[in-house]
């Protein structure tokens, strides 16, 4: 790995049939199988790592993305790999997950890895308590993470104009680049033998007495016995069309960027404002204060499933029935999966930039003198998901044989290299590094007791 202070050019934004798009481009396979062992829907960060697991292992796999690799939201993601402020409910996938990150860099190419740390700070006595009761109830599951004290804050931000309370730092946290990590799996997916094919949504599946026969996309049907559906925001009404229930909405995430500039070390914040040092120099900043959620028909009929959620994680987003939730209300819930589905009219789901998205440069300013000349250089936003009780769905159906989820994760980009092995281990039959149980799409369905995590 190339030193953490080393500057690495990163692709700009560029201009695709499907609009601006962030992200490294990839050219994927020009023609598709009409038969594989597995077809997997979706090329973020989970369909890209599954397939170069599966791959590995001699399955023969094909992943359809509708648009381009990475295009939602593995792209816009901040990029952060942290265990900090994480269940300890999840903490065993999150643990692994961390170690996998140096061997699925070495295996993939750059895709921007860095342990560079991760620094929660707390602004008052009263959010160090908070902070410090997470770690407490995370004894013995979190790697490295400590609580530090104003002064060790002073230390890791030595120009910082004004003090903090004290905060959480986990040295072997860091970051992958978004803009860079999922076509550089996908290529590596590619190099072991997966088919990747781009511009080619998966319409439906094919059922034949219950089982899963084969998919539809919109270049044509493979013929397939096995299906992972890694679609993300758009799981829900893939799996809706076919009778299963995903408890799952979105929400929308504005971040900015600055030009090249000096200041904090990699990355860091409060929940309002956050910073992150990107391996070019330049620096991704955003913070809840980002968050809306659109008013979608989802929003509305899971309503009460959420609010414990959304109580637990208190005031910091925005409702929004502007034309985020417009374009939802546009989509088709039911189709026949043989014909044009909604996945080809709304191509790429990035939502609306809220103007947060450059007001975090000046909260990050006040602290950081070195951000005070910098200009916000671009801005994005991005489709963040959520499950009633903050965990991912991952796992087979049981209401369709053959049929998989890996869906609903907050932090996907830290999670991915164990979600990755976690499904190939699932969907081949093998032991699974990890107690997979709490995640399976039947606990909120079958009577288990409802939770929320962190
Ligand atoms: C602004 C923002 C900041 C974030 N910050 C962090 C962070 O710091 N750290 C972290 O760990 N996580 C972060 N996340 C979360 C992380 O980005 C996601 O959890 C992760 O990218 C999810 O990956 P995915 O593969 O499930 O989804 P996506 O990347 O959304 O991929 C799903 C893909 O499926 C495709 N698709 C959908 N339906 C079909 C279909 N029918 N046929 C074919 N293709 C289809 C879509 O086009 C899309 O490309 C952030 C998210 C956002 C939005």
């Amino acid at each position: 790995m190339p030193p953490s202070d080393a500057r690495i050019p990163l692709p700009a934004p560029r201009s695709t049939p499907y609009g601006i798009l962030r992200g490294a481009p990839f050219t994927g396979d020009a023609a598709l199988p009409s038969e594989a062992e597995v077809v997997i829907i979706g090329g973020g960060i989970l369909g890209a790592v599954t397939a170069l697991n599966l791959a590995k292992r001699n399955i023969p796999v094909v992943l359809c993305e509708k648009a381009e690799i990475g295009c939602e939201a593995s792209s816009r993601a901040f990029g952060w790999v942290s265990e900090i402020m994480v269940d300890t409910l999840k903490q065993p996938m999150t643990q692994l997950a961390k170690r996998m990150w140096d061997d699925l860099h070495a295996e993939a190419g750059e895709t921007g890895f860095r342990r560079h740390g991760v620094l929660q700070l707390a602004e008052t006595p009263e959010e160090l308590e908070g902070l410090s009761a997470w770690l407490e109830s995370c004894s013995g599951t979190v790697s490295d993470t400590r609580l530090v004290t104003a002064s060790q804050v002073r230390e890791r931000l030595p120009t910082a104009s004004r003090d903090f309370a004290g905060g959480l730092l986990c040295e072997s946290d860091g970051s992958a680049e978004p803009v860079l990590a999922t076509a550089a799996i996908a290529q590596a997916a590619r190099r072991a033998g997966a088919r990747i094919v781009t511009g080619c949504a998966v319409r439906g599946l094919n059922l034949a007495a219950g089982r899963i026969a084969g998919v539809y996309t919109e270049k044509g049907y493979i013929k397939t016995s096995m299906v992972l559906c890694a679609a993300n925001a758009w799981s829900r009404l893939f799996c809706g069309n076919h009778g299963v229930d995903v408890p799952q909405i979105y929400a929308i995430l504005s971040m900015g960027r600055t030009g090249v500039t000096d200041g904090p070390v990699g990355a860091g914040g409060v929940d309002a404002w956050a910073w992150r040092r990107q391996i070019d120099g330049s620096y991704a900043l955003g913070g809840v204060n980002g968050i809306a959620a659109p008013v979608t028909r989802d929003a509305i009929k899971l309503y009460n499933r959420f609010k414990p959620l959304m109580e637990m994680m208190g005031s910091g987003g925005k409702v929004d029935f502007g034309r985020d939730a417009w374009n939802d209300l546009m989509l088709a819930r039911r189709w026949n999966p043989a014909k044009r589905s909604p996945f080809e009219r709304l191509r790429v789901l990035a939502g609306k930039t809220r103007a947060e998205a450059r007001t975090s440069l000046a909260s990050n300013a006040r602290v950081f003198p070195e951000m005070a000349g910098a200009r916000v250089e671009e801005t994005w936003s991005g489709p963040l998901t959520l499950t009633p009780d903050n965990m991912p769905i991952l796992g087979a159906v049981s209401a369709i044989p053959g049929f998989h989820l890996a869906t609903g994760c907050t932090y996907g980009i830290t999670w991915a290299p164990a979600i990755g092995k976690l499904m190939a281990d699932i969907m081949t039959g093998r032991p699974t590094d990890f107690d997979a149980a709490p995640y399976r799409l039947e606990r909120f369905f079958d009577g288990s007791p409802p939770i929320v995590t962190y």
